[in-house]
């Protein structure tokens, strides 16, 4: 299914296509700090305003997690190691109803 989603100040806006089955919640520092429930896609189209986003990497400096500048809403990720393609937040996401999907605790920590 195809989602549209977007940052808080709608500065930046996507779409994704991906079947909704994992609804993720991960260990490593960062995402425990951010609270983000996470779903693994394959590919993510920004259509309007990728230059409103910047990057944060942290430890090993590999992963790479983009957030809008203004709003501070993370869109997506790159993962440390090639494990996944894309991360993104289902919490962005105009129309996704995943409460009901038992959530995956993914050990990033171990990454
Ligand atoms: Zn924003």
């Amino acid at each position: 299914m195809k989602y549209m989603g977007s940052c808080h100040c709608q500065q930046v806006k996507f779409s994704c296509e991906f079947e909704l089955k994992q609804p993720t919640v991960c260990n490593c520092s960062y995402c425990s700090k951010r609270n983000a429930i996470l779903h693994i896609v394959n590919d993510i189209t920004v259509y309007e305003g990728e230059k409103e986003l910047t990057c944060y990497r942290f430890n090993k400096m590999k992963g790479a997690h983009y957030f809008c500048k203004h709003c501070g809403i993370f869109v997506y990720s790159t993962p440390p190691e090639p494990v996944y393609p894309y991360a993104i937040s289902l919490c962005t996401l105009d129309e996704c109803t995943w409460e009901h999907i038992p959530l995956l605790h993914f050990n990033g920590a171990a990454l």
